[in-house]
């Protein structure tokens, strides 16, 4: 069922206890969106009739820990709770959720607030609309005099991570308003954007050289691939969650339409990031390789030969290239 209710009670249906969870590998709307609809259902848990409200994050980059509503985390383990509602945000997917579908499938109802083309459907209610942003989204479903400024740097952060600081083609003229109301709320937006989007620790900054340093241009320089190892990761002393600025520094190369970042996950296990400017749908590309995202903003896994993954990728990326008459 696609609803169309524009305001969380509705969603809520005086559910007593509720989960509230993300995506693999948690990404800043991901955490701003989970972080501020808990906070909100905490704090007018009596008014709406909760007993109970628990969060499902993965570990996150230490630059989120400025967020409030992070202490209530619960490990993403495998769990037997029953909730009256499982709330999955930013999650294209079931298998998104990770260890805690487990949690969604023993849940008496399950909602789906997400903003991805990809989505399945997956829920028993399923609010996917286009926006910028999960968090976008969740501004969208509570009254602004019931937004604070906690959570209101919530719903900030994640908006700027997933519009890229409001210069992606996602960025509306709603968006804007709504971060124009969220500033309103006395947040530090200056410092959000700052400490959580453009700041690198060293180490970070050495595995973005490294990784321009070896990218390759592959079908007249329509497209850049870069991949890095376990092993380089362990070198430089850095985790998956250190990666987060590559794929956009590969992105701006000039004539570039595709950037591939693929970096290994498990022993012949690979994530691949994909940005295009827009002729190449990589969501297409990556959905048929089990992952999905946005039109200019998609990932998957991908198991086997990294060299493979990177010829099969380029593939379908050449393939759709050729349709526009652009190789
Ligand atoms: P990333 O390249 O990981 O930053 O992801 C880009 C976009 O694609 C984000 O909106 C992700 O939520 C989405 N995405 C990444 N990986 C997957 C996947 N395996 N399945 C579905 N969506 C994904
Ligand atoms: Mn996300
Ligand atoms: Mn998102």
């Amino acid at each position: 069922m696609v609803i169309n209710m524009d305001k969380i009670r509705d969603i809520l249906n005086n559910s007593k206890k509720i989960a509230i969870a993300g995506h693999v590998r948690p990404d800043g709307d991901c955490i701003g969106s989970s972080t501020a609809l808990y906070q909100y259902l905490s704090l007018y848990k009596k008014e709406l009739g909760i007993e109970q409200v628990d969060i499902y994050l993965e570990p996150y980059g230490d630059q989120f820990q400025l967020l409030s509503g992070l202490e209530g985390i619960k490990c993403s383990c495998a769990g037997n709770e029953v909730y009256d509602m499982f709330i999955a945000l930013d999650c294209g997917s079931k298998d998104r959720l990770g260890v805690v579908s487990e949690i969604f499938d023993l849940a008496k109802t399950t909602v789906n607030i997400d903003h991805h083309i990809s989505n399945t459907m997956f829920a028993t209610i399923n609010h996917v609309a286009e926006a910028s942003s999960t968090s976008e989204i969740i501004y969208t479903l509570i009254d602004d005099d019931k937004i604070t400024k906690e959570i209101a740097t919530s719903l900030y952060v994640g908006i700027i991570h997933d519009t890229g600081v409001f210069k992606h083609p996602n960025t509306t003229s709603r968006t804007m308003t709504i971060a124009g109301k969220l500033i309103d709320k006395g947040i530090d937006y200056s410092k959000l954007i700052n400490d959580t989007f453009y700041a690198k620790t060293y180490k970070q900054n050495l595995i973005i050289g490294r990784c321009l340093m070896e990218s390759i241009l592959v079908l007249d320089g329509k497209v850049i691939v870069s991949s890095i190892s376990q092993k380089m990761m362990d070198f430089y002393d850095v985790t998956t969650a250190d990666l987060d600025g590559v794929v956009e520094k590969l992105r701006v190369t000039k004539g570039v339409e595709v950037a591939m970042f693929v970096y290994e996950t498990n022993p012949s296990e690979y994530k691949v990031s994909m940005r295009s400017t827009g002729k190449v749908n990589v969501s297409k590309i990556a959905v048929y390789f089990g992952g999905g995202g946005h039109v200019q903003a998609a990932g998957c896994t991908i198991h086997g030969r990294l060299n493979d993954a990177i010829n099969n990728l380029t593939l379908h990326i050449e393939a759709q290239l050729k349709e526009i008459n652009e190789v």
